[in-house]
């Protein structure tokens, strides 16, 4: 039988160690087993998404999690699948809901994002937030246990390589599209981007004023060329270079509107007032088109 010997081989290599046969579905809800080794954890359509990559040398870890009980919870899976260390822990961006909790996994993990990484995290860091969480509930106290802001102990420029057993990871800074320190993570072999927030899965994104819509674009353009099966975003569960498509679709209908009414003289208070872009309302965080129209009132008047 067919499915008899598969299930025999399974048996072997797992008698003789063979790293990595744990399925998604016995690590709880949110885990999604993308290839062999790479798991995601995005435990809704919203909320930060972090992953681990399992290689013969030890653990790659992307982002920290959203809350300090979500990166416990994904220290013990890590566990659960390997017992091997997590050697590094890739940023994709600065803000809190992806690095505050680096003081969980680091020491023993190294942690590295882009330049500027360090200096943009202590610019945001909140000294009320362990407080503020703390309060919530004893199980999230406990899970602050040793909370300190940890900064990237590495910090490369534009492009760098990580070898580390079997795999390959090379990372790739995208400028002007989230914080002010944005990495995407190509895995070349397996064809699995980590691309940080240019675009998460049917959201406005909350853009700050460092962000430049073309830069945007391009950066969709750049990751597309990689030609990837998996794309996981910052925010929300593994998609396909689709939400690179979707984004792409939603900022030149964007820039369109907002370049056809400045074009009318219409000022920018003007225009956030009459805009309204309904091919998109069912996109999560409605609440976030005053600041994508803001940015693309920059763009147009560039
Ligand atoms: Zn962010």
């Amino acid at each position: 039988m067919k499915i008899g010997s598969v299930g025999t081989l399974f048996v072997c290599l797992m008698t003789f160690g063979f790293p990595v046969t744990v399925q998604a579905q016995d690590l709880g809800p949110g885990f999604t087993k993308v290839k062999d080794g790479i798991y995601v954890f995005a435990p809704d359509a919203t909320t930060t998404t972090c992953s681990f990559v399992v290689t013969q040398e030890g653990v790659v870890m992307i982002d920290s999690c959203n809350s300090p009980l979500a990166s416990r919870n994904m220290l013990t899976t890590i566990k659960k699948v390997t017992d091997k260390p997590i050697v590094f822990l890739i940023d994709t961006e600065t803000h809190s809901d992806h690095t505050a909790n680096h003081f969980i996994f680091s020491p023993p993990a190294t942690i590295i994002n882009h330049e500027g990484a360090a200096e943009a995290m202590k610019k945001e860091f909140n000294p009320k937030r362990a407080e503020t969480l703390a309060a919530q509930s004893p199980e999230m106290r406990a899970a602050l246990q040793g909370y300190k802001m940890i900064t990237p102990q590495i910090e490369y420029k534009n492009k760098t390589t990580i070898n580390l057993g079997e795999r390959t990871f090379e990372l790739i800074y995208l400028k002007n599209v989230h914080s002010e320190a944005d990495t995407a993570i190509w895995l070349p072999k397996e064809r699995v981007l980590f691309a940080a927030s240019a675009a998460n899965v049917r959201r406005f994104l909350n853009l700050r004023p460092s962000v430049v819509i073309p830069d945007v674009l391009a950066s969709y353009k750049l990751m597309k060329s990689l030609n990837p099966e998996f794309v996981v975003p910052g925010h929300g569960p593994v998609s396909t270079t689709k939400i690179f498509d979707e984004y792409e679709g939603f900022y030149t209908l964007l820039l369109k509107r907002v370049g056809e009414m400045a074009a009318q003289g219409k000022s920018l208070a003007e225009i956030k007032k009459e805009l309204k872009m309904p091919e998109y309302a069912d996109w999560h965080d409605q609440n976030r088109l005053g600041v994508n129209i803001e940015a693309a009132y920059k763009s147009v008047k560039k």
